[in-house]
C-alpha cells in the first residue's frame, strides 16, 4: 500500500518538469493519475516514461488541457468522476517570461498571459476541485497549487508579472485554504526554488557561466530537481499532512532564509 494509495489525482503541467516527476512518484505510491498537459505528443513521451518506471502502476491516463480555458479544466476534473471522483489536484501548470520584465518594460500582453496561466489557471483547477469533492461527497481533499519562492522574496532579475502571478497563487491559495477547512479541503502553495526544469533551461539557455553565478547565491551552492519538488508534492498530497493547510510550503534548499556570498556559507561554525 503506498502513501497515496486509492487517491485519484489531476495533475496540470505533467509534461515535463516538476509536473512530470510528480507524476511519477503518485503512481509509486499508489495514486491513479490524470496527466493534462496542452502537447499531447509531449504527453504520450512522459505517459511511457511513467509506464516504464512504474510497471505496477494504477490508472494512469492523459488528457489535453489548456488551464487558462475553464472547459478544458472542468473536462479533466470530471475526467475522474468515473474513477470515484477527485482526491488530489496538483495546480502546477506555469509559464515564466523573463527579458528584463521591470515595471517599464513588461509588456501588456505578457502580463495577461502569465495571469491567464498561472493564475487564472490556478483558481480554475481550485474551483473545479471543490465542486467535484462536493459532487463526491468527499470529507478530505488536497489542492496543491504551485508558486515560486519569487513570491516570498521577489527577484533581482525583471520578471514582474511572473513574480506578480505567484504571489497571487499565494494569497488565493491561503484564502481557499480558511475558507473550506471545515469541509476537510486542505490549500497549500508549493514554493520551488529555481531548479532545473526545462522553464530554467529556457531562461538560461547554454550560458554556463550565469548559471554559475546564480548557483553560488545558494546555501547548497546548487540549483534543485524537479524530484524534490515532487517529494514535497507527495507529503502534501497524502493524510501524513492532514494537518497542514494554508501554508506557502519552501522547497528551495535555504535560498530564501539569506544571502549568500560568493565564499559561500561557512562549513562549520567558528571554534
Ligand atoms: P516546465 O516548463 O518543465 O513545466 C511546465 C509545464 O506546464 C510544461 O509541460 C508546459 O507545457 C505546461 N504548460 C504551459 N502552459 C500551459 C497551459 N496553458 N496549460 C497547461 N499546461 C501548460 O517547468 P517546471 O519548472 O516544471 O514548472 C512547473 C511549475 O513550477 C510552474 O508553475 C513554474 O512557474 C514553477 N516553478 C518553477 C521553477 C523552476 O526553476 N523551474 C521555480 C519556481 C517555480
Amino acid at each position: 500500500m503506498g502513501r497515496l494509495a486509492g487517491k485519484n489525482a489531476v495533475i496540470t503541467g505533467a509534461a515535463g518538469g516538476i509536473g512530470l516527476e510528480t507524476s511519477i512518484l503518485f503512481a509509486k505510491e499508489g495514486a491513479n493519475v490524470l496527466m493534462t498537459d496542452i502537447s499531447q505528443e509531449a504527453l504520450d513521451r512522459a505517459l511511457a516514461k511513467v509506464k516504464q518506471l512504474v510497471p505496477g502502476a494504477g490508472k494512469v491516463e492523459t488528457k489535453l488541457c489548456d488551464v487558462s480555458k475553464e472547459p478544458d479544466v472542468s473536462a479533466a476534473v470530471t475526467h475522474l468522476d468515473a474513477w470515484g471522483g477527485l482526491d488530489v489536484i496538483f495546480n502546477n501548470a506555469g509559464i515564466m517570461h523573463a527579458r528584463d520584465d521591470d515595471a517599464l518594460n513588461t509588456p501588456e500582453a505578457i502580463w495577461d498571459l502569465t495571469h491567464n496561466i498561472n493564475v487564472k489557471g490556478v483558481w480554475f483547477g481550485c474551483k473545479h476541485a471543490v465542486l467535484a469533492l462536493r459532487r463526491h461527497n468527499k470529507t478530505k481533499g488536497s489542492i496543491i497549487n504551485t508558486a515560486s519562492v519569487v513570491a516570498l522574496v521577489g527577484s533581482a532579475t525583471p520578471q514582474l508579472a511572473y513574480t506578480a502571478s505567484k504571489g497571487a497563487v499565494l494569497a488565493l491559495t491561503r484564502e481557499l485554504a480558511i475558507v473550506h477547512a471545515r469541509e476537510g479541503f486542505r490549500f497549500n502553495s508549493l514554493c520551488p526554488a529555481p531548479l532545473n526544469t526545462p522553464l530554467l533551461q529556457d531562461w538560461l539557455g547554454d550560458d554556463v557561466a550565469k548559471r554559475q553565478r546564480r548557483e553560488v547565491h545558494f546555501p547548497t551552492g546548487r540549483f534543485g530537481e524537479a524530484v524534490e519538488q515532487a517529494q514535497a508534492v507527495v507529503f502534501l498530497a497524502s493524510d501524513e499532512s492532514s494537518f497542514v493547510n494554508g501554508t506557502d510550503f519552501v522547497v528551495d534548499g535555504g535560498m530564501s532564509k539569506a544571502y549568500v556570498t560568493p565564499e559561500g556559507p561557512a562549513a562549520k561554525a567558528p571554534v
